[in-house]
């Protein structure tokens, strides 16, 4: 007997917005979870590493007050972190979102089954032995930190994004494994509450080596090491020995070898898909040698007729917001319409450290690798009122642009460039000319006017670039 029309395997964001969107388009459907609804971003991953983030903004105001006119009425003027104040205000944000995601599933009549979900070979859903039928199955089960041999995690001398976003507690010597998008983000966190902080990258560059415009990624390097993270690149780091005060670290570079002494290891290279032990290729889903579920990206339908897979188990970028569009996708599909499909060249991309690198489409290296002849223009925030108001004018705009033609990448870092990156999205997805963009009226004083002066240079004239 077929019970519903979709059971949805994992319930974060891949697998809660197919359940969601499903269920507002009239299916009736079942998520299986057997954690908190919410999966790794709402509950150990984006939501409470952002809360953490603004915790160093504020910080980082807090301690520049003077700057702006604002003295203590007594006391030093010198502030400090209360990592379980900081940890209690993380759970409140995600127990309130976890609150409000199961609130909205109910509503929405999804019944959400708790415990593991299986692919049985006759491709049912077993949980904890009970086979739910459906007519269709989403696999979103998602991701988990990866490990290198000897820095087995033990959740506080060797810890992964996992133990670092719900820790109530800060270590005074960090080392980051790993300069990524997770590396980055907490050595941000952490060199800006004053945790002494060395961030070790296998590759050349040292920060986001992979990714944004390496302009944009040499200029978030540049302001961590500023502020105080001793950044290695090309670093091989040996396992952490433990010492009496802590562990030691030895790592090698071009340049020599060295030993650190520090009080946790954050291991962040990487992360892999959960897809083993599920059932998966014996249900005859067809799976990478890596572990992620290979589907059709037109309409997220893996091997086996009936069965989707979207979100971090499948090999397409590991972003909540790309996890989100392919459910639509795959819930279209099953409704059987014709779905457009994510373009993964053109999708959001931020990092929230200090500044925030934020871009959407090629980087200028990948525009002339694929063989476009291109224009490039540029405006740096410490033009801007509005950034100097806010006393943040570290960063730039940077657009690339087919010579007289559209827009190809936008790539961004300073002052909000998680929220500038809107306008600069659409931009690049509706494949507008520069000069279009230019043309439109960028309020003034504000942060956006960076990207209206850089889309202006275009036509070969300026207001103030
Ligand atoms: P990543 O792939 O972004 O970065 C891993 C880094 O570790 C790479 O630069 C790699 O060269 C380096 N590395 C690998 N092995 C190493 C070693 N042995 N020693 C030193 N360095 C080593 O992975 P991540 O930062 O762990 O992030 C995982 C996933 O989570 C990504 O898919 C990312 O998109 C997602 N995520 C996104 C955001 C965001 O969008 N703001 C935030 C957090 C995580």
């Amino acid at each position: 007997m077929t019970d519903y029309d979709v059971v949805v395997i994992g319930g974060g964001p891949g697998g809660y917005a197919a359940a969601l969107y499903g269920a507002s388009a009239g299916l009736r459907i079942a998520l299986v979870e057997g954690d908190a609804v919410g999966g790794t971003c709402l509950n150990r991953g984006c939501i409470p590493a952002k809360a953490q983030l603004q915790t160093a903004e504020v910080f980082r105001t807090a301690n520049h007050a003077g700057d702006f006119g604002i003295n203590p009425v007594d006391g030093s003027g010198t502030f400090s972190a209360d990592w379980g104040k900081v940890s209690e205000r993380t759970t409140g944000i995600v127990d309130r979102l976890v609150g409000g995601l199961s609130g909205l599933l109910k509503r929405r009549k999804v019944e959400v089954i708790r415990g593991r979900g299986v692919l049985t070979p006759n491709g049912e859903v077993s949980v904890d032995g009970q086979a739910i039928a459906a007519k269709s199955v989403i696999i979103a089960t998602g991701s988990e930190p990866k490990s290198i041999p000897g820095f087995e995690a033990d959740g506080e001398r060797v810890v992964t994004s996992d133990h670092s976003t719900r820790s109530g507690t800060l270590p005074k010597r960090v080392a980051v494994i790993g300069g990524g998008v997770i590396g980055a983000e907490f050595a941000s966190v952490f060199t800006d509450v004053g945790v002494d902080t060395t961030l070790l990258e296998a590759l050349p560059g040292g920060v986001l080596p992979i990714g944004p415009d390496q302009e944009l990624a040499r200029t978030l390097a540049k302001s961590l090491a500023a502020r105080g993270t001793k950044i290695h690149a090309d670093a091989r780091v040996s396992p952490p020995e433990r010492t009496a005060n802590g562990m030691v670290l030895a790592y090698e570079t071009p340049t020599g070898s060295d030993k650190i002494e520090v009080d946790q290891v954050l291991v962040a290279i990487g992360r892999a898909p959960v897809s083993a032990g599920l059932g998966f290729a014996e249900a005859g889903v067809e799976v990478t040698d890596r572990g992620f579920v290979v589907v059709d990206t037109n309409t997220m339908a893996t091997s086996r007729p009936g069965i989707y897979a979207i979100g971090d188990v499948v090999e397409t970028p590991g972003l909540a917001h790309v996890a989100y569009a392919e459910a639509i996708v795959a819930i279209k599909s099953i409704l059987g319409e014709t779905p457009v499909p994510v373009d993964y060249t053109r999708v959001p991309w931020v990092v929230y450290t200090h500044p925030e690198v934020a871009w959407a489409g090629l980087t200028e290296a990948e525009a002339k690798e694929a063989g476009f002849e291109i224009d490039i223009h540029k405006y740096k925030f410490s033009g801007n009122g509005r950034a100097m108001i806010i006393g943040e004018t570290d960063g730039l705009v940077k657009i690339v642009a087919q010579k007289n033609g559209p827009i190809l990448g936008v790539h961004l870092i300073g002052p909000w460039a998680s929220e500038l990156l809107a306008e600069n999205y659409l931009a690049v997805n509706w494949q507008a000319l520069p000069e279009e963009v230019g043309a439109f009226i960028h309020p003034h004083p504000s942060l956006s006017e960076a990207v209206g002066e850089a889309m202006l240079a275009f036509t070969g004239r300026s207001l103030h670039g």
